[in-house]
């Protein structure tokens, strides 16, 4: 299972993941005033790589799934 870690940094906010993933497990969060990407349901999320396919900045790597990982997204 893949899921898809942000480079929170590098993400503009420009929210074209957010459109092109199925069952919307991604939004746009506001941090300290710049707006970015996260992954709000990890078990929701299928690992289509879609969010990452589709990002314009390839600020989206897909990694696998592990117990430990704290995906902060
Ligand atoms: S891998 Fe697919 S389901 Fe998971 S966040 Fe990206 S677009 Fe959505
Ligand atoms: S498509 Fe890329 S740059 Fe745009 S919001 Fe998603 S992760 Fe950020």
């Amino acid at each position: 299972m893949l899921l898809p870690r942000i480079d929170t940094e590098r993400c503009t906010g420009c929210g074209w993941c957010v459109a092109a993933c199925p069952p919307r497990v991604l939004s746009l969060q506001v941090v300290a005033w710049r707006k970015h990407a996260l992954l709000h349901d990890d078990s929701g999320c299928t690992g289509c790589s879609k969010c990452a396919r589709c990002c314009p900045f390839g600020v989206i790597s897909m990694v696998p799934a592990t117990k430990s990982d704290e995906r902060q997204a």
